[in-house]
């Protein structure tokens, strides 16, 4: 029964998200696209739906189906200890968000991990479907580490899930190309992550780019020295240095990607 409600969530969760940032985008645009947003888009879906149908329903279920098993069966650190359920589901969250941060870390600084991360970075354009634009390879990794994690943790189900629903918000909001007022992203900058701080680190300038891996708490690279901030804003060039043409940048290549040449 979580199982389907979980997913019912998600799927509204998710869909409702793209619609509402992409109408955000064409009402209160940031800037112009400087590629076919139609191009971008059919590449991002298509990379989207292929790893949703044959990964994300195998692997979504699984994540949070191993947190309720774990809870069941008493295993992992959390459920060796008395703590009240609240605090269990604040824990699950803090410490998600925490290994999200250190596994985005490492997907900058270990050369194999780069090879599919890149995939990701090599979008010409930020928005709301970039947020999803990820190659299968390293999400099948992630999920597998996820799970291992949950395990350890002895997550509780309902914090997996808030954190989950969460990443994919934070995700869709941080990458969406919107016009955010300037009060609204100081204030958010202090505890969360605004379109503008993620901006940055899709900047081609690879200085640039190894900074603000934080998904939902901006705290975490600004306690770990990895926040960047002063950066025109302006004067950004999102990509890779590598993969500057769009016709670079199809379906198929996407998936080729990880297994060509290594670039930085
Ligand atoms: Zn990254």
């Amino acid at each position: 029964m979580f199982n389907v409600t979980e997913s019912v969530i998600r799927l509204f969760l998710f869909w409702g998200g793209i619609l509402f940032f992409l109408i955000l985008e064409l009402v209160i645009s940031y800037r112009p696209s400087s590629v076919s947003k139609l191009k971008r888009w059919i590449n991002n879906l298509a990379l989207t739906l292929f790893n949703s149908i044959l990964l994300n329903l195998i692997f979504s279920a699984a994540i949070v189906g191993t947190a309720a098993y774990a809870q069941k069966n008493q295993l992992g650190i959390l459920n060796l200890i008395e703590i009240p359920t609240w605090l269990k589901i604040l824990v699950t969250v803090a410490f998600m968000d925490f290994m999200l941060y250190v596994w985005h870390l490492l997907n900058h600084e270990m050369p194999f991990l780069w090879r599919f991360h890149r995939v990701h970075h090599s979008d010409l354009n930020m928005d709301v479907s970039s947020a999803t634009r990820f190659h299968i390879g390293e999400l099948a990794i992630s999920a597998v580490i996820k799970i291992s994690l949950i395990f350890f943790l002895g997550a509780s189900a309902l914090g997996v899930l808030i954190f989950e629903s969460a990443v994919v918000l934070c995700a869709q909001f941080h990458y969406s190309s919107i016009k955010v007022p300037k009060w609204f992203e100081t204030i958010f900058w202090v505890l969360f992550v605004p379109p503008s701080m993620h901006r940055i680190h899709h900047s081609v300038i690879i200085k640039e780019r190894n900074t603000n891996y934080s998904t939902i708490f901006s705290l975490r690279d600004r306690f770990l020295g990895t926040l960047l901030k002063d950066v025109d804003q302006d004067k950004i060039r999102i990509g890779v240095g590598a993969y500057r043409k769009p016709d670079q940048l199809n379906f198929h290549q996407l998936l080729a990607m990880p297994f060509t040449k290594p670039i930085r």
